[in-house]
């Protein structure tokens, strides 16, 4: 375990049997269809690497950068494009995969935007959500975790940027977080 982590809350094993499940429901509701899955960077890239493995429905990808936390782990609710899709989503089946959903101001933002682009269909794959920060009503269609109220880190979650490498989602000592 890194020297920072406090506690483990989800370990490579369970990441591993959720995420085979998810591609699984996936491919199920996209029998004869083309996805096309775009991931929100940075955090979602290691879900979504694994998660694609496990669809087995031809399936494209995009992606798209937003400014959330900045360096800290409180939501300013402001939403910035850094990077936008490469292509038009119009007319396609899009799933939009995130890392994880907490206020929901970001995936909010995202839905409207995209909405506004005429793709077939539209749905959200997030790895973790925290119920209970929710600030704005989202459906989250494809749901990894529900997770409690707690600052987590790895499987492509940072703090400061640090600590998306680690295998498993986790949470780090306070010390750390106070810097
Ligand atoms: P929301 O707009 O739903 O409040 O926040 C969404 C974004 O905030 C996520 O995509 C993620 O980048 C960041 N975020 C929210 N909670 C956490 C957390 O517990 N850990 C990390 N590393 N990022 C989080
Ligand atoms: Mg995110
Ligand atoms: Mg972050």
């Amino acid at each position: 375990m890194h020297p920072h982590v406090e506690k483990i809350l989800l370990s490579e094993e369970q990441i591993k049997e959720r995420v085979y499940q998810l591609g699984q429901e996936i491919t199920k509701d996209y029998q004869d269809k083309d996805i096309l899955v775009v991931g929100i960077l940075k955090g979602a890239m290691i879900f979504l690497a694994d998660l694609v493995r496990n669809i087995e429905v031809p399936t494209f990808f995009d992606f798209m950068a937003v400014s959330s936390y900045g360096a800290g782990t409180v939501s300013s609710g402001a939403v910035r494009i850094l990077k936008d899709l490469d292509k038009s989503i119009e007319g396609k089946h899009v799933i939009i995969v995130e890392d994880i959903v907490d206020t929901g101001l970001t995936l909010q933002y995202l839905v409207e935007n995209m909405k506004a682009r005429g793709p077939a269909s539209l749905k959200i794959c997030t790895l973790l959500d925290k119920p209970s920060r929710r600030k704005v009503d989202v459906t989250v269609d494809y749901n990894g975790f529900s997770i409690p109220d707690e600052f987590v880190v790895g499987y492509g979650l940072d703090f400061n940027e640090r600590y998306r490498n680690l295998p498993y989602i986790a949470v780090l000592k306070p010390e750390i977080y106070r810097g």
